[in-house]
């Protein structure tokens, strides 16, 4: 059933459906377009509307050949929709999903990708917020690159930003995966272009382990691993990779790359990663609860065996103050900043230290999103590491539609 968007689009057949709306596969003036057709509920807020509008310059100007390009924003009666350029192929969620993990040149080859998408939108003035697997497309049309990687395109951009106002939040409870946030934005701070680098490198993290660094388990948890954990290095992975990896997800912004050099670092890899199978890489063990688990022990004059672990919520659990955490870091001096610092919170897990949290919840919900009713126990974890979305202002207590409280 085709539908009319504004006067010069048809949308014709549904592509898919995602948390904002439902993507269409249509036609326009110049050929075949895709239109995300926005939920009702966040079409009729006129807030929404007006701040659409306003970003229409920003999202329509960002031209890549890693982007998807948004061709036109349509508001039209009750209708809000993107047109942008149709992506043959699939979203990289997808593939993970089918292969569990990708050989690392792929791997990398697709965020080297992402990141030159993210150079140009960076150098625009604009942070995406939201990169994540499911965000990214995979051109089946485009020519094979490294380790048979199809082109990859980077969507969805400024979407975020816009929808994830603190009253759209609370109305409707959107509040996307914490498996990607970088760490200042859990203690509340602006989010900034270093925020698109942390959560690729928790990409590329996944794409080679088949699970997120930091992520798992009760959403606040994941929020508080985020500042305080360090990740666990991936065995097989070439030092190179893991110090690239490393450096990106550092918990102070300005220690990680820009997303050019990013890119470029990448690339420089592909060669030594040519041929490589996927890593060898065991899933965090959902046999055992490890909740009374000491650490493993480690032979006489080696170092710790550092697992992966959550953080526990629960007052009185063994405190992790010991650990370098961003909280706890000073703010670089701008001599440090310009040399290149290294200021990732490495402090290892002392041994014998209990490991809080269940890896069995953990891994369960690992790639749950979090969506209606997980976000209220978000809001109260939140309140323990620093709210991150923004507090009550904003809210102009003006009646809602009644179809706009309800979740999606
Ligand atoms: P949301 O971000 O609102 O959750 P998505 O952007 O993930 O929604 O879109 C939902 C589905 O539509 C996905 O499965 C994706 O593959 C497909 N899709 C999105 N954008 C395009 C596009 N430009 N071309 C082709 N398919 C697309
Ligand atoms: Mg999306």
């Amino acid at each position: 059933m085709a539908r009319k968007i504004g006067s010069r689009y048809t949308a014709n057949q549904i592509l898919g459906r995602g948390s904002a709306g439902t993507v269409w596969l249509g036609e326009g003036p110049e050929g075949p377009v895709a239109v995300k057709l926005l939920r009702e509920d966040l079409a009729s807020d006129q807030e929404l509307v007006g701040r659409f509008v306003q970003e229409r310059t920003a999202l329509l100007g960002l031209e890549h050949p890693h982007i998807v390009t948004v061709r036109d924003l349509v508001v039209d009666g009750n209708d809000l929709a993107l047109v942008m350029d149709l992506v043959r192929g699939t979203d990289l969620r997808t593939r993970l999903e089918r292969e569990r993990r990708l050989a690392p040149e792929a791997a990398v080859a697709i965020v080297a990708d992402v990141a030159d998408a993210l150079a140009a939108a960076h150098a625009a003035g604009v942070v995406h917020r939201d990169v994540k697997p499911e965000n990214v497309l995979l051109d089946m049309q485009g020519p094979l690159g490294p380790g048979g990687a199809h082109p990859a395109l980077l969507t969805d951009f400024g979407v975020a930003k816009l929808i994830d106002s603190p009253k759209r939040t609370r109305a409707t409870k959107i509040i996307g995966t914490p498996d990607y946030l970088a760490p200042e934005i859990v203690e509340g701070l602006p989010p900034r272009a270093a925020v698109d680098i942390y959560a690729l490198a928790t990409v590329l993290y996944e794409l080679l382990a088949g699970f997120t660094p930091f992520g798992g388990g009760h959403p606040g948890a994941v929020l508080r691993r985020h500042v305080t954990e360090t990740v666990v290095p991936l065995p097989g992975i070439p030092e190179e990779l893991w110090q690239l990896l490393v450096q990106c997800l550092a918990k102070a912004p300005a220690s990680r790359l820009r997303a050019s050099e990013l890119a470029a670092r990448l690339r420089e890899q592909l060669p030594i990663l040519a041929g490589m199978p996927p890593l060898d890489v065991d899933e965090p063990d959902l046999s055992e609860d490890p909740e009374e688990e000491p650490a493993p022990a480690s032979p006489a004059g080696e170092a710790p065996v550092r697992r992966r672990g959550a953080v526990s919520l629960v007052p009185g659990a063994r405190p992790d103050s010991n650990r370098d955490t961003h909280t706890s870091m000073r703010v670089p001096a701008p001599d440090e900043l310009a040399g290149g610092a290294h200021g990732t919170a490495r402090a290892p897990r002392a041994t014998g230290a209990p490991r809080p949290g269940s890896a069995r919840h953990r891994a369960a919900v690992r790639r749950r999103r979090i969506t209606l009713g997980v976000a209220g126990v978000v809001l109260a974890a939140a309140a323990g590491v620093g709210a991150w979305w923004a507090s009550a202002d904003g809210d102009d207590g003006a009646p809602r539609p009644a179809h706009s409280t309800s979740a999606p």
